[in-house]
């Protein structure tokens, strides 16, 4: 009872709990001239075989991107994967899915999760993309690490989305104050505009987005060269409103029965999205 509650209140975030759901979001979307990123819920498998049922859902989710012609990608997080059982495992695991998505045309992106996992991640990804160029990662603003790991993406020619980070870090490793973070995402965002490969700009900051909006404008950067990135059910009018000024808008789009982790990040990250659950839970 309680988890049907819970779930009736994530579906401001997520798209449904299964393939066939997320399908009708991701073309509801792309109808009003948004692309999409598909994200199977889950995180920190500790066995094998769940890491192998992730790995499966998201060849299936390939093939549906493929079969109902979506403009789609997928993103995933490497402990879904099986980072913590082993390296190698995670490692082929992901390539099976980089391979695939490469032979539909696709890609993937690799979240970036807990500071824990950070420097793993970039290593799995930098081995990965030696073989497959239809892979991405992400880089976190928060982190006083990003600047010099967003030097070496550049580098090499990866592409990049840029996001201030959703994970409560210490504050030996990670800017805590807002207007910090938000500076150091323009400084990253500028390095990544003026020489990264199609970068991606995930907020929903409107102090953010105006200036990237500047930005480019004063510096010539096409509307073509970059997309901004939003998360399902976060302010959807903005995303209407950036499609149709002419920008490319990807919105992530999460989707299966692993929701709860996802969502409690959600609410943690903003005072507004708590008030929409309880406000919602005290309706009926
Ligand atoms: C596409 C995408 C992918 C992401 N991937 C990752 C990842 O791999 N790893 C990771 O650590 N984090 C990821 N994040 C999360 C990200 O790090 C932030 O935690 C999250 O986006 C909140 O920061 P913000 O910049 O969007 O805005 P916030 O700092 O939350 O808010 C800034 C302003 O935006 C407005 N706003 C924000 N939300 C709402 C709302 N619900 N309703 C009304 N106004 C609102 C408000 O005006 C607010 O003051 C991702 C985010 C996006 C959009």
């Amino acid at each position: 009872m309680l988890n049907h509650t819970l779930f009736f209140l994530a579906k401001r975030f997520v798209a449904g709990q299964n393939i066939e759901e997320a399908v009708h979001v991701v073309r509801a979307l792309n109808e009003r001239g948004i692309t999409a990123t598909l994200d199977v819920l889950g995180e920190n498998v500790e066995d094998g075989h769940a890491a192998e049922n992730a790995v499966s859902s998201y060849l299936t989710t390939l093939d549906c991107i493929q079969k109902a012609q979506l403009r789609s990608n997928v993103s995933l997080k490497l402990t879904q994967m099986g980072l913590d059982i082993s390296r190698d495992f995670c490692y082929s695991n992901l390539a099976r899915i980089c391979e695939k998505a490469g032979a539909c045309h696709s890609y993937v992106r690799i979240d970036m999760e807990g500071s824990k996992y950070t420097e793993k991640t970039i290593s799995v990804f930098l081995d990965l993309f030696r073989s497959y160029k239809s892979v991405g990662i992400v880089i976190q603003a928060y982190l006083y690490r990003s600047e010099q790991d967003l030097r070496r993406l550049i580098d090499i020619g990866a592409r990049v989305r840029l996001c201030k980070g959703a994970y409560k870090e210490p504050a030996d490793i990670a800017i805590q104050k807002m207007p910090e973070i938000r500076e150091n995402f323009k400084k990253l965002a500028e390095m990544l505009l003026l020489r990264g490969n199609y970068p991606a700009i995930a907020t929903h900051d409107d102090a953010l987005i105006r200036w990237a909006k500047d930005y480019t404008r004063s510096h010539n950067i096409g509307k073509e060269r970059f997309e901004f990135q939003m998360l399902y059910g976060v302010r959807s009018e903005t995303q209407q409103r950036l499609a149709q000024e002419g920008y490319n808008m990807r919105v992530y789009v999460p989707f299966g029965t692993h929701w709860l982790p996802y969502f409690y990040r959600r609410l943690r990250e903003r005072r507004e999205n708590v008030y929409f659950v309880l406000k919602n839970l005290f309706k009926g």
